[in-house]
Parts: structure tokens; C-alpha cells; sequence
């Protein structure tokens, strides 16, 4: 019969003990309680969820599920009050109580609240669980004035979040430096500097004494009697170990539950985890050395005495996109035999000091520049002799070139330390699924996915062993804005950057080029869905005049005619427009549309009033078209309606932008007429079915599309184009047509993440595809003026496109 485990706290450290736990053979009848009512989370996301960059289900743990197929009895939403050691049971606040053999104390901390009057008052908060976070969210909007107590990294992420959803915001610090467990005061002030930039107001050596406001918060009092208000407060002034359910039933207790090397408390049946203990007099309060703990009690549990813990080296990181923060280790330079090693750029806000002692580095901090920090890791860890590399400490050559070979790394060594992932893990998976980039590795592994120190690891292990490295980094958008367009879109998102020009300003050069601009124009479009501040002079010039800019100066108009389907009303409307402007050439073109060439740029808009017909938008790096056969309308062979479903194809995606041009094209049978299958989105009907293929191009290039899925009816085909569009729409590099795009990624992982992807993912793409749509706008009627004269200002000076016409 197996044992009763019994674990109190359903968080990181409780949790992921039990995930050690399971890896052995199965012993124990496990019940977890936890006082909060949601599922384990991982809570070093609470940040990115207070920014907005995450929500509540996207930083889960363990599902419901997880905890039903391991047969875990979850009693959440009860906390237990006491523990008797001699009856070997708990008792919750349900009045329950629960026998145990074996009980794993796993509470974690609490918010510490300083002692400042007032601070019960409605409007002040703290920031340590999901529901704090809610409640922040709730009460954060545009405009309102928060302050933070607090200036450590926790304070400085929560003023961070706060002021990405449009508080204005100011940290008050106890001390004269902010994060001062972590950095020394030259580091302290660079950061402060770095917060400044981004609008976050500190102030430093300032004691909160009261909380003001009669019935509400409405500001602080300091100590000095300045009053400053606040629409709402929140404290952030550091963590205490809940560690008086283990006090009261008489275990060793001091800061936090005292724990020997295999995670024993003083009674031989109960252990503890987590930041609820202290080891070695140490307690912590990172993920890292929680699951280094979690892994040594599972041994311990299940009768594996070769395991112990024997402390962790800190680290942090600060997770504050823009903001680069590392430090580990001693930084202190107190100690007689310590060298300080420094670099200092206050232009480029970087500064770095090493402290080594005995040729070991023992301690560093990185401001501004932390992409070395994994190399100084394993420095650190490993206790290496650096009297050799004394020369190059701080600027030490290429990791390929420095003798620092990731494959001489044991394979248990835990490279991503927010989800205890070991190099063995990493490599594996690299292997067994083919990985070649980060965003792959990430997703598979959730490595690199924490506070982010451990990426420049992953890129080397990923360079060690994927035979296909794709390195990221080096495919930086441009030189104004050294950034790869996968971190530019997060940066956008959880930066909440609306403007082309404040990318330029906060990430580059200020100034932009006509490479950059234009992509950043559509990174904006495809973030925000439409809703960014649009900001035309970075188009290219066609996008800009709503026309397609010819070799001799002069314009070609091309209307939409849906699905190539035209009317003679349109006909009349389209020669008498040509013959009154004398347009030089009436063509058609080889996607059935009608070209009217070499139109002057003073005509246009009166040609597009006179037209009364949406543009075609051929020019544009967008939808073009939709191709059309006769299908069953009309053709013998048809056997499904191809030209309803190409109209509806087009007037559900025309005016959108896409990375580049985009062509589709839909057939009635397989004979193909309209040659669906070299589009970029093809629908190709059979007898009682569609299929939808993907990455065609009969350009430069030609290329078979590739099969996405086959379903039945024409709205199924409909809808699965769509999933396809918005993916690619919000995944390709910027130029990148599909067929680029699908060869890369591969057509088994586009499915994977579209039509096979979860329910909700779908949703979430059609809701952002549907937000867009809302907010485009027929690119002639904008501004509701056809005649609209801003449109024809300054071409010249406009980023002209890269060759191609349209067809
Ligand atoms: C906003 C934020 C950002 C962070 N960022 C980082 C970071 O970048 N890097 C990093 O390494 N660490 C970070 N941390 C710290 C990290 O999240 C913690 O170290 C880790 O979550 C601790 O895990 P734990 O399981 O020990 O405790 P917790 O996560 O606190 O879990 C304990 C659980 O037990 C429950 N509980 C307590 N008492 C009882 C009871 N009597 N009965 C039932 N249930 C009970 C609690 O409600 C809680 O759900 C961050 C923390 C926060 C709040
Ligand atoms: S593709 Fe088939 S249905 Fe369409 S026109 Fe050609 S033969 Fe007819």
C-alpha cells in the first residue's frame, strides 16, 4: 500500500517536487493543498502579466489535468492552520484534517509590510499573487498616479507594468540606491538612470511613514513631512517566509523552517521546500534554488540518499525589457584579497565590475549589457582559474574562440534555472524534434522562457549541436535598430510602443531608415491590429499615394474587382475614367484585374472619385487578390462554387497588410484553371471537399503549395485560410512571402500552430484577425474624402519599394 504524502502549498516549490517525485517509482498516495483557488502557476510571469504581455492562463504550470492523470488529490482554496506532529495530521480552514506519513512544508513567502500607518487602507496593494495582480490591473488605467514602496527588483517590475498600462508612476526607496541587495551604487545609479529614461519617477533615501487619506489611499507621508498623492499604492518592500504554521507546531524555526542537506526538517516526517526554509542560515527567494531543492527532497522521499543540497549561487535578473540587469554572487569588495574589475559607459549606459578573488570570480554585475552573463556563470560556478584570461576579463573574445565549450558541460547542469532545464534536456530535444532556433527551443523546452539570463546559453547549445542553427540574433532588422524582428515585435507588445518613432527613439538611432521604417510600420499594424498611431512618411511611397509608382514617374490604377467577377456598369464607368484622363494604356493584368497605366499623379484622386470603386491595392504589401475559375456557376467540370468562395476570400481579407504581397487563388476542380496551387493561399474544391494548400509561388520562384488540411465545406475552407493568414501575418519577417515563410518553419509545424493548434490559440488568432479587420479601412475612401490632398505631399522623400510591379 502506498504512503500518504501530503504537501502544503500548491506553488512552484511544492509542485515541482512532486514532478521529481513522479519521476521515480510510484509510492505515495499524494494530496495537495494550497490556499489560492488557481492551478500552479508560474509566478515569476506575474509581472509580465501585470504589463499585459501575459495572461492569467498563459503563465499556468499544471493543468487540472496534469493533476488528474498523475491521480493528485488538489484541495484548492484551503489553507491549512495547523499541523500535530504526533497524530501526523493537518487541519484546513474546512474544518478537514488529513492524516499523513510523509508532509512536504512548501508555503513559500509573503508580501513583508513594513510598518507604515495606514497601510490597511483600501487603494494600497502588494504584488505576490496572481490575485494581487488582477486587482493592480483592475485598478491601473491612463493617467492614474501609483506610487511603489519600494525599489527592489520586485517594486521595479510592478512600476514597470504599471506604467506599460498608462499609470504615472514613482518608486520611493528606502535606500540611496535602488536594488541595492544586488548592485553596488555606481550600478544603482546607472539603473536609475535607465528607469528615468523609460518615465518612471524615483526617489531615493525617502522613508514611507504614513499612507494618507481619510477612508481610501490618496498618497504617501514620508519622513521628512513631504505628502505626495497618489490615486493608489503599492508596497513592494521585499518577502516574509510563511513559517508560523511550522512554529506553532513546535519544528525548528528561525528567520524561516530550518532544513538540513536532504530537506529535513527537525521532525523525521515532515520536510520542507521552497522559500518558506532556511538552509545553511540562507534563505532564498528565487526559482533556481527551489527546484535544486525540490530535486534533493524527491530523493530524499523516495529513499535516494545520494542526494544533497548544498546552497545555490544567486542570481538575478531583472525582467524589464529595455532595462538589462544580471548580478550573482558576492559583489561586495570588502573583503581584504578582493579585486574589483570595472567598465564604465555612462553614453551607452553600461557597466560592468567583476570581483575576483584569488584569480576566482566570486561576484559581478552587469548594467546595460548582460549578454556575457552566462560565460561569467559558469565562471562562477565552476570556481575557474582566471589568471590567464586576467587581460580580456571584461571583454573577453568570442565564446567559440575562448575555450568556453558548452559540450564539455555536464548534462546535468541546469541551464534554464526558472524551469529547472538541464543542458541533457535541451540537447535531447534539439535531437529527438530537430530544433534550430530559439523560439522552437523555447517552445518545446520552456527554457529561456523565465527571467531570460540562460538565452545566451541556449543560443551556444543550440549553435553546439542543432545541425540547422538558426542564429536569430544575427538577423537584426537594421543597423538603426540592431534587433531581430522577433524581439522588436515583443519589445512593441510588452513595451506597448504605438509609434514607429518611439521604437527608433528608445531601441535606435533616433532616425530610421527606409529598411527599418517600413517594417516597423507593419510590426505596428500587426501588433496593435490596426490600432497603433499610424504614421504614413514611414510607408513605402505606394502605400503612401494608394498607387503603384511607374519606371517613367507616372501612376497605374488598378480598382478591385473581387474575384475578378466585374459588371458592365463598371465596365462603362472604368473606360469613360479612362478616356477622360487619356490613360495611357488599358491592360489586363494575369491576376484578371484591369491596369489603367501611366495616370499623372494630379489625377489620381480625381480618377479615384470618379471611379467610385475600392482600390485594388496592387501596389501594396498586403492582400492582392483573389483568383478565380468559373467553378460551377458556369464550367462542366465544376464541382464546387469557386467563384462565390474567391469573393468571399477577398472581401474577408482585402485591406489588410501582410509581410508582403499576398495572392490567393480559388478553383472549382483540380484542373487547376486559376492555378490555386502556385498562390500563397490556394482553395482547390474536389468532389465533396476543399483543399486548402499554402506557400505557392509561380513568381521568380515556383513552388507547389503545400497541403494545409482538407476539410468539407466552404466555410471550413474559409476559416482555415484565415487561421493560416493571421499566423502568417503575425509571424513572417517582414518581406518574407509564404513560400519563404512555410519552407522555413516547416508545413507540420504551421499546422501544428493553426488548424491543429488548441481551441483558444485559434480563437486567439481569429479575434486578432477580426480586430484588424474592424480597423482597416478601403485605402481610397480614407478619411472618408476620396480627394484627400495629404496623400500626394512629399513623395520624393518617401522610402521607395524594392523592384517588382505589380501583375
Ligand atoms: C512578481 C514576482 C516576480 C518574480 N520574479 C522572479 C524572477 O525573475 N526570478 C526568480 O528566480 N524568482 C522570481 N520571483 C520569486 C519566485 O516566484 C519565488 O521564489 C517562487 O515562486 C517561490 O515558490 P514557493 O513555492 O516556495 O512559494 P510560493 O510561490 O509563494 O508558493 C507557496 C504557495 O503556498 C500557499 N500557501 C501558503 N500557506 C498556505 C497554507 N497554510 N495552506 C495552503 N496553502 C498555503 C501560498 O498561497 C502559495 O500559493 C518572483 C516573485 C514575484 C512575486
Ligand atoms: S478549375 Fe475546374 S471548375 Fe474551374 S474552370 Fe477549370 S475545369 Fe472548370
Amino acid at each position: 500500500m502506498n504512503q500518504k504524502l501530503v504537501v502544503i502549498g500548491n506553488g512552484m516549490a511544492g509542485t515541482g517536487c512532486i514532478e521529481q517525485i513522479l519521476k521515480y517509482r510510484r509510492q505515495f498516495d499524494i494530496t495537495v493543498f494550497g490556499d489560492e483557488t488557481h492551478v500552479n502557476y508560474n509566478r515569476i510571469f506575474l509581472s509580465s502579466v501585470l504589463a499585459g504581455d501575459k495572461s492569467a492562463e498563459d503563465i499556468v504550470l499544471n493543468s487540472l489535468d496534469w493533476y488528474q492523470q498523475n491521480d493528485i488529490r488538489l484541495r484548492l482554496g484551503v489553507r491549512i492552520t495547523a499541523i500535530d506532529p504526533g497524530a501526523k495530521t493537518v487541519t484546513g480552514d474546512d474544518g478537514s484534517s488529513t492524516s499523513f506519513d510523509k508532509l512536504i512544508i512548501a508555503t513559500g513567502s509573503s508580501a513583508l509590510i513594513p510598518p507604515i500607518e495606514g497601510s490597511s487602507k483600501p487603494g494600497v496593494y502588494v504584488f505576490r499573487n496572481l490575485d494581487d495582480t488582477r486587482a493592480l490591473l483592475d485598478r491601473a488605467r491612463h493617467g492614474a498616479r501609483a506610487i511603489v514602496v519600494g525599489g527592489g527588483l520586485l517594486g521595479l517590475e510592478a512600476a514597470r507594468g504599471l506604467q506599460v498600462q498608462g499609470c504615472d508612476v514613482t518608486v520611493v526607496h528606502l535606500m540611496d540606491s535602488l536594488m541595492e541587495r544586488q548592485l553596488d551604487a555606481i550600478g544603482g545609479a546607472y539603473l536609475k538612470a535607465r528607469m528615468e529614461c523609460l518615465g518612471v519617477k524615483v526617489l531615493l533615501n525617502r522613508s514611507t511613514t504614513h499612507i494618507i487619506g481619510e477612508t481610501r489611499a490618496e498618497g504617501v507621508r514620508l519622513k521628512d513631512g513631504e505628502e505626495l498623492p497618489a490615486d493608489f499604492v503599492v508596497i513592494a518592500a521585499g518577502i516574509r517566509p510563511n513559517a508560523e504554521l511550522a512554529r506553532k507546531a513546535g519544528l525548528h524555526v528561525n528567520r524561516a523552517i530550518v532544513v538540513n542537506d536532504f530537506m529535513e526538517t527537525s521532525h523525521p516526517d515532515i520536510f520542507a521546500v521552497g522559500e518558506c526554509v532556511e538552509h545553511r542560515s540562507v534563505c532564498y527567494g528565487l526559482v533556481a534554488p527551489l527546484f535544486e531543492q525540490g530535486k534533493v527532497l524527491a530523493a530524499t522521499l523516495t529513499g535516494n540518499r545520494d542526494q544533497t543540497y548544498e546552497g545555490s549561487t544567486l542570481s538575478a535578473k531583472l525582467k524589464i525589457m529595455g532595462v538589462d540587469v544580471f548580478s550573482a554572487g558576492d559583489f561586495s569588495e570588502s573583503a581584504p584579497d578582493s579585486d574589483a574589475v570595472r567598465f564604465e559607459d555612462p553614453a551607452l549606459g553600461i557597466y560592468k565590475k567583476l570581483i575576483l578573488r584569488n584569480n576566482k570570480l566570486v561576484g559581478l554585475i552587469l548594467v546595460g549589457d548582460t549578454a556575457d552573463n552566462h560565460r561569467y556563470m559558469h565562471w562562477l560556478e565552476s570556481k575557474a582559474d582566471l589568471t590567464s584570461k586576467r587581460r580580456s576579463l571584461l571583454f573577453p573574445e568570442p565564446v567559440a574562440d575562448a575555450g568556453l565549450d558548452v559540450a564539455e558541460l555536464p548534462e546535468s547542469k541546469v541551464v534554464c534555472g526558472c524551469h529547472g532545464v538541464t543542458k541533457g534536456s535541451i540537447v535531447q530535444a534539439v535531437r529527438d524534434r530537430g530544433l534550430s532556433t530559439l523560439a522552437q527551443l523555447k517552445q518545446c523546452t520552456r527554457a529561456s522562457t523565465g527571467c531570460g539570463s540562460c538565452t545566451e546559453l541556449c543560443q551556444h547549445l543550440l549553435k553546439a549541436v542543432a545541425p540547422q542553427f538558426e542564429d536569430e540574433r544575427q538577423q537584426v532588422l537594421c543597423k538603426c535598430v540592431p534587433f531581430s524582428e522577433e524581439r522588436l515585435r515583443e519589445v512593441v507588445r510588452t513595451e506597448r510602443l504605438r509609434s514607429v518613432q518611439q521604437v527608433l527613439d528608445i531601441y535606435g538611432n533616433g532616425a530610421g531608415c527606409a529598411v527599418c521604417k517600413p517594417a516597423l510600420s507593419y510590426m505596428m499594424d500587426v501588433v496593435w491590429c490596426g490600432s497603433h498611431q499610424e504614421d504614413r512618411s514611414a510607408r513605402f511611397v505606394n502605400d503612401r499615394v494608394h498607387a503603384n509608382i511607374q519606371k517613367d514617374g507616372t501612376f497605374s490604377v488598378v480598382p478591385r474587382i473581387r474575384g475578378g467577377v466585374t459588371s458592365p456598369e463598371e465596365l462603362r464607368r472604368i473606360a469613360d475614367v479612362a478616356e477622360k484622363y487619356r490613360v495611357r494604356m488599358v491592360k489586363i493584368t494575369g491576376s484578371q484585374r484591369i491596369d489603367l497605366l501611366g495616370v499623372q499623379k494630379s489625377d489620381l484622386p480625381n480618377i479615384w472619385a470618379d471611379l467610385g470603386m475600392p482600390s485594388g491595392q496592387a501596389y501594396t504589401k498586403g492582400v492582392r487578390m483573389v483568383k478565380t475559375c468559373v467553378g460551377t456557376d458556369f464550367c462542366r467540370f465544376g464541382v464546387q462554387d469557386s467563384i462565390a468562395t474567391g469573393v468571399e476570400l477577398e472581401r474577408r481579407f482585402e485591406n489588410l497588410f501582410t509581410p508582403h504581397k499576398l495572392k490567393m487563388g480559388v478553383v472549382g476542380c483540380p484542373r487547376n484553371c486559376a492555378e490555386a496551387t502556385v498562390k500563397d493561399i490556394g482553395l482547390v474544391g474536389q468532389d465533396g471537399s476543399w483543399q486548402v494548400v499554402v506557400g505557392g509561388a509561380a513568381d521568380k520562384k515556383v513552388r507547389k503549395a503545400d497541403l494545409l488540411i482538407t476539410v468539407e465545406c466552404s466555410e471550413a475552407a474559409l476559416q482555415a485560410a484565415a487561421l493560416f493568414f493571421q499566423y502568417y501575418r503575425e509571424n513572417a519577417n517582414f518581406l518574407e512571402r509564404t513560400y519563404d515563410f512555410v519552407e522555413r518553419v516547416g508545413i507540420e509545424r504551421v499546422r501544428r500552430e493553426t488548424i491543429y493548434a488548441p481551441l483558444a490559440t485559434q480563437q486567439r488568432l481569429r479575434e486578432r484577425l477580426r480586430r484588424s479587420k474592424a480597423n482597416s479601412r478601403d485605402a481610397w475612401l480614407e478619411g472618408d474624402q476620396p480627394r484627400h490632398p495629404t496623400q500626394f505631399v512629399q513623395i520624393e522623400s518617401l522610402p521607395l519599394p524594392p523592384a517588382g510591379n505589380i501583375q
